[in-house]
This record gives structure tokens, C-alpha cells and sequence, in this order.
């Protein structure tokens, strides 16, 4: 791609760096047939071509976006499936993470949409705080969803369960033996909405004797705020965990690794060396907690754990594979049906799974048009399997899932932690022991 940058701008290692970027994009528009946003509207300026344009452009005549730019730039969901099909290997994350600062300042003209994402940033990343609010609103929901815009659409999707309180940070001490001593990240509103997962998490990896430290002062990850080009706050965040994870192993002794059980987390902490890459002091811890990070499939399948199944469960699981996992995380993509179909589940993958769902941390609060739209498709396509159980890997995910299916949706480890010994996960109990939607499940 032609960019035309004055030596001026190019002094700046940002735009010199954009413009390397720019300049590897050969607009062949590959990258379109694989953009859920262009899939939906058929608009270029919806694809990531037509977006790497408008980049250019705004980079170039250094300027705020327009509110069209802004309009187009903000349907982008950050799910990286362009990156994955780019023949040319154009790094589109790091032409469209630095727009999001960008962005929030063309935000900044509407109150409503400040405010909004104020609320959203502020209080989902706070567990405690999240945790209050969905028990005092829980009540008076059904009024609060007639709520306009995506205030409505926040309330909608307040939980109908009781919110849990954050787990307790400390040691989680391995059954037997101890092979491995990791840090579990425990996250944000899926400490909230889903305790279920960490409890897993736990359960499962103490089993196979693996000792855990929930680190006492673990905060949000940051990709919400991240998201929403808040850096400064997503850079608080990360700077907290990385101290938390360092008094943990002043603690506790050294650590072999990070574990993620939100793949959306996981992408974000792997990346943390972006956000400091200015600190030079800091980098460097920075860079080897990043390198340790891994999401909870990957880390069983890599350190060769053995699952000694307890109840061979003839289940149908289909696969939800999330964005941040398969286009985010690579080859660690493949670890959780591998190890579905290592616990003795029968796994279904269904079309398109390279497709967002429309989750995309707030992207379904944001853009409640395109977020629907993507979450029908991808709820289509997951009937079609005619599946007991959707299992996937990100509290986003299964949040957008939930609800529009007639089978349950849980995690992974859920599942892997049920067949290995541990408790049924929740959202299967309803229907137990008679089994999932009346349906028999049988003991091998
Ligand atoms: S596939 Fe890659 S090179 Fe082709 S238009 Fe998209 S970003 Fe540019
Ligand atoms: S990140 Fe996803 S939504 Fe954004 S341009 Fe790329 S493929 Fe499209």
C-alpha cells in the first residue's frame, strides 16, 4: 500500500512502525472473506482492507477519525481472523489497538456513549463492585432492559443468578506429589457470573497435581479497557497483576506458569510486553511472565498430564472455538477438543468457527446490531450438530451463547474436570440424573 508520511512523522517509532505495517498490505482483500463484520454488511469499509485505509488516511493527515471513520473503525470486533488468512502477514492489531485511543476521543463528543463506557470499564473489571450492583439490580431487571441503547442491552444480560464473591487468593495445594506450581489468573466478571470455572480450574489441576496460587491482589486483566482505548487504565491493570504475580512468588516460590481459563485473558497477558515496551526497567519481568502465560488447554495437553478418566461420559460436545483462541493463541487452539475427546467425549466442530459470535469483550454491549447478527449465525450453526452440551474456552463466549440454545453451555475444564473424577458441572445438574434435556447419559 502507497502511504505518503513526512520525514517528521516518520521520527516517530509509532507511525514509523504503521507504516511499515500499511506498507506490507498488498490490498489483494484475502483478508475480506474471512471479516465477520464485512460477511454481514458486504461494505468495504467494514472489511479489514477498507479499514487499513482509513487508517492510513487518518494516520497520515494526522487527525481525529470522522464520525463515519469512527462508525466503521468501532464495528471492528478485534477477533484477528483477518491476520489469521493474510497472505502477506499484516499485523492489523497493532494498526487498529492504537486507534482505539483515537477513537474514544471522537467518542468523547457524546455524553451518552462516555458515560456508557465509563460504567462498563469502571465496573465489570471490578468483581466485588460487579458482584453488588447485578444483586441490587437483579430485582427490577425486567424494567431495566426497556432501558434505550445498551444501557437496555447491559441490563438484558444481567444474570438471573445470584452474583458469587471473588475466590480467595492463597495456595491451592496439589493432591500427591506436586509436579508443576502455577499462578491462576482468576479474572474479573467471570469470578461474578461464573465461579464455576475457577472452581474447576482448581479442582482439575490440584487432581493432577499441580499447585496453585491465586495471587492476593490479581486484578482484571485490562483487555476490557484495552478495548475500549482506555489505555492508561488497561496499563494500571497489567502493572498490578505483574506485582501481584511477582509478591506470589516471593511467597510462594517460583512458578512454572501462568494459567488463563479466559482465552480473551490470556491473549491480553501474552501481550503485555506491548503495553511496556517504553519501560525498559520493567520489560524484561514483563516479558517473562508473558512468555509463562498459557491458557488452561494448552498448559494440560503441553505438560502432558495425565487425565485418568472416571466416568467415560458418551456425550456429544460441540466446540465453540473462540477468536482469541484460534487466531489469537495459534496452535494452542487445538488443545481443548483434543482433550474433550481424551476425557471420552464425542466432539462435533461446527461450520464457520473461524467466525466471531459476536461476544468480543464489550464489542456486544457497543454494537448490539452486529453483535446479534453474529451470535444468530454462530447459534445456527451450533444447532445444526445437535449436540447435548456446547463447551468452549471464554467467559465472553459462553456469556453471548447462553440462553440460545436448548442445551447448556459450559467450559471446557468443566467438562474435563467432571469426567476426571470432579463434581457435574452446574449447568447440567438441572436435568440430571435423568441426564441432559432428558436424555440418558451413559457410564461406560
Ligand atoms: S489479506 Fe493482507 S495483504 Fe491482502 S488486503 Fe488484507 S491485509 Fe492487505
Ligand atoms: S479484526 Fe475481525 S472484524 Fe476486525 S477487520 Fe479483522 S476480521 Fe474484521
Amino acid at each position: 500500500m502507497d502511504t505518503q508520511f513526512t520525514e517528521a512523522q516518520l521520527a516517530d517509532p509509532r507511525i514509523s512502525r504503521a507504516n511499515d505495517i500499511l506498507r506490507s498490505c498488498v490490498h489483494c482483500g484475502f483478508c475480506n472473506a474471512t471479516c465477520p463484520t464485512y460477511l454481514l454488511t458486504g461494505d468495504e469499509r467494514d472489511g479489514p482492507r477498507g479499514r487499513i485505509y482509513i487508517i492510513r488516511d487518518i494516520l497520515q493527515e494526522d487527525r481525529e477519525a470522522t464520525s463515519s471513520e469512527a462508525h466503521h473503525l468501532d464495528r471492528c470486533l478485534s477477533c484477528f481472523s483477518c491476520v489469521s488468512t493474510c497472505p502477506a502477514s499484516v499485523d492489523y492489531r497493532r494498526l487498529i489497538d492504537p486507534m482505539r485511543e483515537r477513537l474514544l476521543r471522537s467518542f468523547g463528543q457524546s455524553l451518552g456513549g462516555n458515560i456508557f463506557r465509563c460504567l462498563i470499564g469502571n465496573v465489570l473489571t471490578r468483581p466485588r463492585l460487579s458482584g453488588l450492583l447485578i444483586l441490587i439490580l437483579q430485582p427490577i431487571r425486567s424494567f431495566l432492559r426497556l432501558a434505550p441503547g445498551p444501557f437496555g442491552r447491559l441490563f438484558e444480560n444481567l444474570p438471573a443468578t445470584r452474583p458469587s464473591m471473588p475466590m480467595a487468593a492463597g495456595l491451592y495445594k496439589a493432591k500427591g506429589d506436586r509436579k508443576f506450581r502455577v499462578i491462576l489468573n482468576s479474572g474479573c466478571i467471570q469470578q461474578t457470573v461464573a465461579p464455576q470455572i475457577n472452581k474447576s480450574t482448581i479442582s482439575l489441576l490440584t487432581r493432577l497435581g499441580v499447585e496453585v496460587v491465586v495471587p492476593a491482589g490479581g486484578v482484571c486483566c485490562g483487555s476490557l479497557d484495552h478495548h475500549l482505548g482506555r489505555s492508561a487504565k488497561s496499563i494500571n491493570f497489567a502493572r498490578k497483576n505483574v506485582r501481584a504475580w511477582q509478591a506470589a512468588e516471593a511467597t510462594y516460590g517460583p512458578i512454572d506458569a501462568i494459567i488463563s481459563n479466559a482465552s480473551g485473558c490470556g491473549v491480553m497477558m501474552r501481550d503485555y510486553a506491548e503495553l511496556f515496551k517504553e519501560d525498559e526497567n520493567f520489560l524484561s519481568v514483563v516479558e517473562g511472565y508473558a512468555e509463562k502465560t498459557i491458557d488452561i488447554s494448552f498448559f494440560l495437553h503441553e505438560a502432558d498430564l495425565k487425565l485418568e478418566v472416571k466416568e467415560k461420559l458418551s456425550f456429544k460436545v460441540a466446540f465453540q472455538m473462540p477468536c482469541s483462541l484460534l487466531h489469537g493463541q495459534g496452535v494452542a487452539a487445538e488443545a481443548g477438543p483434543e482433550l474433550l475427546r481424551r476425557a471420552g467425549f464425542e466432539v462435533f466442530r461446527p461450520k464457520e468457527e473461524h467466525i466471531c459470535c459476536g461476544s468480543a469483550g464489550t464489542y456486544s454491549m457497543l454494537q448490539g446490531v452486529m453483535s446479534e447478527a453474529l451470535k444468530k449465525r454462530k447459534l445456527e450453526a451450533l444447532k445444526e450438530l445437535e449436540v447435548d452440551v456446547v463447551a468452549s474456552a471464554n467467559i465472553g463466549c459462553l456469556t453471548q451463547l447462553d440462553g440460545g440454545l436448548e442445551v447448556p453451555t459450559v467450559h471446557v475444564v468443566e467438562l474435563l474436570d467432571w469426567a476426571t473424577g470432579g463434581t457435574v458441572p452446574n449447568r447440567l445438574t438441572g436435568s440430571m440424573p435423568g441426564g441432559v434435556n432428558g436424555k440418558t447419559h451413559h457410564l461406560a
